[in-house]
């Protein structure tokens, strides 16, 4: 069977280090492992519309930003499919199919969209399409039949619900879709990043975040601000690791060989958490390492950035080319799903 890999990201801001460790950073890798014969990357502007409904200029002007991240990391046009999702008309179709195979009291038990809803106060007036945005990734996911999804831990509960999807429609109408697997980032401290002010997610939206393309100056700055132990008042005072926002970066980005470049009286990440749980250590001293580690991480990846901002004109044109390919690969399975409907008449 064909191996292939949908993934993508709302254009609601640049992208942020949260993205970088929970997904991008795992796209990269599975692009150069050579183990997959399609490799396509959706720039969700569509579903970014069904809670930004009035603020379509905010989306237009993020759909170039959002490439320019991908590109920044090390995402290759050349092995990759970056598209705009809508520029395929064929998915909303899909929707619109897969939509009477699924009940409202069903989207509204996914955990995500509850906690989203939440968030965005839509409790009590949520548009439709919000609502049924985990519909529609489930179009998105199938129609490019999809085998692994490589996103962060919050949407485990869309990849199952578009399971659900895929084995009623195949068990409904024959089996004609593909059934995709969640690719989870192993390291703990990846699936959710917390923001930098200790709040449980770095998210676009919380604005709690340090962007890919953060000057490094501004990142210095965010990193020295960092929520820490609120008890660790004096350096003689034992530290607490557990929960710490601090430590929890420094699990996720923070590698041996750091230490001997930066903090060579450290073996590794261990003997440094041992030490602040004992006292002794100060949250500054910490603070500077995370930022070495940081600014050694995000440094290439400024440069290939502004490499490619001088080049716009080429970016679009990557859209461009890998929409028109997105588009015939979802046409394709569209009408193979008309077809099993039996919808497909002349
Ligand atoms: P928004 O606030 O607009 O929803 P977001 O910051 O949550 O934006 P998305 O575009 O919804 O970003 O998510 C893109 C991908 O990044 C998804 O795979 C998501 O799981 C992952 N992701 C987002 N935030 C984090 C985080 N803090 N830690 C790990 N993964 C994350
Ligand atoms: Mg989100």
């Amino acid at each position: 069977m064909k191996q292939v890999i949908l993934t993508g990201d709302r254009p609601t801001g640049r992208l942020h280090v949260g993205h970088y460790v929970g997904s991008l950073k795992e796209r990269v890798k599975l692009q150069n492992s050579g183990k997959f014969d399609e490799i396509y990357i959706m720039i969700a502007d569509a579903q970014a519309l069904t809670d930004n409904a009035e603020h379509p200029e905010k989306v237009r002007q993020n759909i170039l930003q959002v490439a320019l991240d991908y590109l920044a990391c090390g995402i290759d046009p050349e092995k990759a499919t970056i598209f705009i999702q809508s520029m395929v008309p064929e998915l909303t179709e899909l929707s619109f199919y897969y939509m009477n195979l699924v009940t409202v009291s069903r989207v509204q038990r996914n955990p995500t969209v509850k906690a989203e809803i939440q968030q965005r106060n839509f409790e009590a007036s949520i548009p439709v399409g919000f609502f049924c945005y985990p519909i529609s990734q489930a179009a998105d996911i199938t129609a490019f039949r999809a085998t692994a999804v490589p996103v962060g831990e919050d949407q485990m509960p869309m990849i199952e619900q578009c399971k659900e999807i895929v084995h009623k429609f195949n068990s409904v109408y024959g089996e004609t879709l593909t059934d995709p697997k969640i690719v989870l980032p192993d390291n703990q401290a990846c699936l959710r990043l917390p923001g930098i002010d200790g709040k449980a997610k770095m998210s676009k939206s919380l604005g709690n975040c340090i962007y890919l393309s953060d000057e490094a100056d501004d990142i210095r700055k965010k990193v020295m601000s960092m929520f820490t132990d609120p008890n660790h008042l004096r350096v003689e005072d034992p530290g607490q690791v557990e929960g710490n926002p601090v430590f929890i970066y420094l699990d996720a980005f923070s590698r041996p060989e750091h230490f001997a470049e930066f903090l060579p009286e450290y073996q590794n990440l261990d003997e440094l958490k041992a030490h602040y749980s004992r006292g002794g250590l100060g949250d500054v001293k910490v603070k500077k390492f995370l930022n070495n580690v940081l600014q050694a991480e995000l440094a290439p990846i400024r440069e290939r950035r502004k490499m490619w901002e001088s080049r716009i004109e080429d970016v679009y044109d990557l859209l461009r080319v890998g929409s028109e390919k997105a588009r015939e690969t979802a046409a394709s399975t569209l009408h193979d799903v008309r077809h099993a409907m039996k919808i497909d008449y002349f």
